[in-house]
């Protein structure tokens, strides 16, 4: 079953065409790149996937009920400023209604742990680097245990090796049925954590490669499978 389904989906801005007839469905735990030029149409597409836009023609589909289980992770870390590390991951939870102080430490405190941000807690964000601002962020976007993530270009602010720690990072989340979507044009990315590859070219979908098995994964047959990751 499908977690969420774009059926014919086309969008304009005005008369601007950002994306014709696009249709594609996401499973639960895929790990899957949007990749294309500046402008073919990858934001479009993850703001569609979101569900913050509506299609100009065609449907997008999911659950009732799925907006509230995305989480987002932009290349803009959008901290609050006057709160510090604990209390940006925990305004999430207060957002999605969870208010007992000792649920919201049940859930913050395993992702601080899990990022790498326990001895940071207490600092504000103009105390951290962008690398770690984008952990706090990438927390924030989890607290909730989105049953979506959706990425867009979340490396851009960042240095090679911070921006290596967060694909890791997102990559272990992977593993726990999260459909994981990740907008990037650095195409080294889709080499280094293989996924379903989705190429966009001026609004269309050019390619759409399936990601490879995971391991010991064979066909019916008993014959490995090819590695599909490299696409066309
Ligand atoms: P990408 O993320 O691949 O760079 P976008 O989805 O941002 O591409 O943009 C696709 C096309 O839609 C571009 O031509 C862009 O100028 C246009 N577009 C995107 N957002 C808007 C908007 N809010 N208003 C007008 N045009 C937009």
């Amino acid at each position: 079953m499908a977690l969420i389904r774009l059926d014919h989906v086309t969008k304009y801005y005005r008369n601007r065409l950002a994306l014709s007839d696009v249709s594609l469905a996401f499973e639960p735990s895929e790990w899957v790149f949007i990749t294309g030029p500046s402008g073919a149409g990858k934001s479009t597409l993850l703001r569609l996937v979101s569900l913050a836009e509506r299609p100009t023609r065609g449907r997008v589909e999911a659950e009732p009920g799925m907006r509230r289980a995305i989480g987002m992770l932009g290349q803009e870390f959008r901290l609050l400023a006057d709160r510090n590390v604990y209390e940006n991951i925990a305004i999430a939870c207060r957002i999605a209604g969870v208010w007992e102080r000792e649920e919201i430490r049940q859930r913050v405190t395993p992702l601080l742990d899990e990022m790498g941000l326990r001895s940071m807690e207490g600092l504000f964000p103009g105390e951290l680097s962008a690398g770690e601002k984008q952990r706090v962020a990438l927390a924030r976007a989890l607290v909730r245990h989105p049953r979506i993530l959706i990425a867009d270009e979340p490396t851009g602010n960042l240095d090679p090796p911070a921006a290596a720690q967060i694909f890791s990072l997102m990559r272990q989340y992977r593993d726990r049925e999260t459909l994981v979507l990740v907008a990037t044009h650095v195409e080294d990315w889709t080499q280094r954590h293989p996924g379903r590859v989705i190429r966009l070219e001026q609004g269309v979908v050019h390619s759409d490669a399936p990601g490879p098995e995971p391991s010991g994964a064979s066909r019916p047959d008993g014959t490995p499978r090819p590695d599909a990751a490299g696409g066309i």
